[in-house]
Order: C-alpha cells, then structure tokens, then sequence
C-alpha cells in the first residue's frame, strides 16, 4: 500500500547551491536525497523546501546569510521552473490538492532560521508575498529573536513580535531548533497552530532538538503537528525504521487522535539516515512498517498527508480572519 507524501522540511535548495551540478545533480535527479524522478513513483507529493540561513554562514562560507538566503530562494524557484512539467510551486492548499488531483508534484516555500533576511518581522509580508508559508525564529545560533536548543534563551521583544506578524500573516511557526524557553515562550502567545517541522520524541532518544512529551502535548492543543526526522542522530543509536516507528508510536500514545504527527525529514540536510531509509523513495517502507507495527492505515494517511495539509488549511483561515 502506498500513501501520498507531505514533507515538511527539506535542505535540498542547499544541498543544490552547495554542490557542483555533477556532485549533486539537480532537482530533476540528484544524488542526494530527494529527486523529482524518484517521488514520481508515490502516489502524491508535496515538499516543503527550506531557505537555511544562520549568521555562522559568514564564517563558513564568508558570504552574508542574505547573500544565501537569496541564492537558495532562487534555487528552488529555478529547479522548480525547469521541471513544471512534474511540480509546481503552491501558494495554497487548494493548490496543493489540485496538484495531486492532476498527478503533479508541490513546493512549499519555507524558511529555517531567519538571519538570511536580518530578522525583520517587518520583511515576513514581503516573503509571504513571494510564497513563504512557514518560518522559524532561528537556527542552532542565539539570534535577535530568541534563543536556540544549543544556547537556551528565550524569546524577546522582536521574537515575540515576529511570531505575532507570522501568525497575523498566516505564515505558520516552526519551533524545531528553538531552546525549551523559546518554546514556552512562544506557547504563552500563540493563537494559531505551531508546528515543529523536523522534530522527533525526546522521550524516545534524548536530545535536545526533539521534543518532550509536554512540548508535543502543547502542540497539539494549538492543532500543530510535529513532523518526523529522518536524521540518525536525533533517532537513536543505528536506529532502523522499527526505531522511527518507535517514535511514531510514543507519540501517538500521547495523541491517540493521530491528528498531530506529521513528515519532516530533514532530507539534502543530513549525512544519516536509518537503515532501511535511503530517501525520498523509502517513505513506502516507512508506512509498510508503520503498518506491520498495527497503525492504522487512515492514521498512515493522516501522518502521511492530511494533518500536514490541515495545518496549511487553519494557517489560511487564520490569515483571512486577522487581515
Ligand atoms: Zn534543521
């Protein structure tokens, strides 16, 4: 059996700019994570593709995060232009429903860390204009907005201001590498759903860039989502897929509902996976396995494709109420 996939967190755009195209390829058919050619044989597919930018890039690259913010933007937008014949770039879920009716393919335009437009609440309409539907305040740095998973602190004045301009906006807040505190900070003020696009269960394998159990409760009593992390080391010691369904099931102990769990798994962004996941084309074994494990298949589809469109959905109505 095979479900359609809904990703909520990619570093392809990155993984494209930072290689030479016979290193990497290009969207159409790469030789990292994802390609176009592969998620062709799932039954549906949308993938939100992040703009990573942190204020270290100076350092690493001795390029301004704007610099790369741009580039990356353009990236995506060129490889997404070059193959419209698979895949276009939704601006609405109507748009991403539509695509998969016609057997076409979605980009969702997303942005992890916020350095690459100086942190600026007042840029985010310009970037949802451009098409961004979800952010984050931050990376693994301490920023303007907050702090991360790496440092602690929590948010101040502009972090707070940001996440109200984003929820006004109906751009969704992403608190995967945020700090405990930021989180918490953010739950006292939200009024829309949060969502951690790449996070898994803390409770499960103990690091700091997934979630306790309390920090999942919380986002699902906002109607978020947390979506699934294919990077080994926030999965566990040689995790396999009976590891990632480990962490599917404990959160689904936690949301019986199944409404809350979404896929994010952080493809192009990291060097290892679970054996057994090789990439985009190994998300049918994921669901097999989920299956053998005794979820449900309408909880596979949910996890698979619906929760994270009922996000995009609520993020919509919130933004037509509040302009
Ligand atoms: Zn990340």
């Amino acid at each position: 059996m095979s479900f359609p996939v809904f990703d909520l967190h990619c570093d392809t755009s990155e993984y494209l700019l930072g290689h030479s195209k016979n290193e990497a390829g290009s969207l159409r058919r790469s030789n990292g994570h994802i390609d176009l050619e592969r998620a062709s044989s799932l039954p549906g597919y949308c993938q939100c593709f992040g703009c990573f930018t942190t204020p270290a890039m100076e350092e690493w690259f001795g390029l301004s995060p704007i610099v790369i913010f741009e580039r990356e933007l353009a990236t995506i937008q060129r490889e997404v232009s070059k193959n419209q014949d698979l895949i276009s770039i939704a601006y609405t879920p109507d748009e991403i429903e539509a695509n998969r009716a016609a057997g076409k393919m979605s980009a969702v335009l997303t942005i992890e860390g916020s350095a690459g437009f100086g942190y600026d609440p007042a840029l985010l309409n310009d970037l949802y204009q451009i098409g961004f539907r979800i952010t984050s305040l931050g990376w693994n740095e301490r920023n303007p907005l907050t702090g991360s998973h790496m440092t602690g602190e929590g948010l101040s004045e502009q972090g707070r201001a940001f996440v109200r301009e984003a929820q006004r906006l109906g751009m969704v807040v992403d608190v995967s590498h945020i700090s405990d505190k930021g989180f918490w900070d953010i739950m006292d003020i939200t009024t829309g759903p949060v969502v951690a696009t790449h996070s898994n269960s803390r409770a499960v394998w103990n690091h700091s860039r997934n979630l306790t159990d309390e920090m999942f409760r919380a986002i699902c009593h906002t109607g978020g989502v947390a979506g699934f992390n294919q990077y080994a080391e926030f999965i566990g010691e040689h995790p396999t897929l009976d590891t990632v369904c480990d962490h599917i099931l404990h959160f689904l102990e936690l949301d019986p509902s199944g409404k809350h769990i979404a896929l994010g798994g952080d493809l192009d962004g990291c060097d290892a996976l679970s054996e057994g996941f090789t990439g985009v084309e190994s998300y049918p074994s994921m669901a097999q396995r989920l299956l053998e494990r005794g979820v449900p298949k309408e909880t596979v589809m949910d996890i698979f494709w619906n929760n994270a469109m009922g996000v995009m959905r609520a993020a919509v109505c919130y933004n037509k109420k509040s302009l």
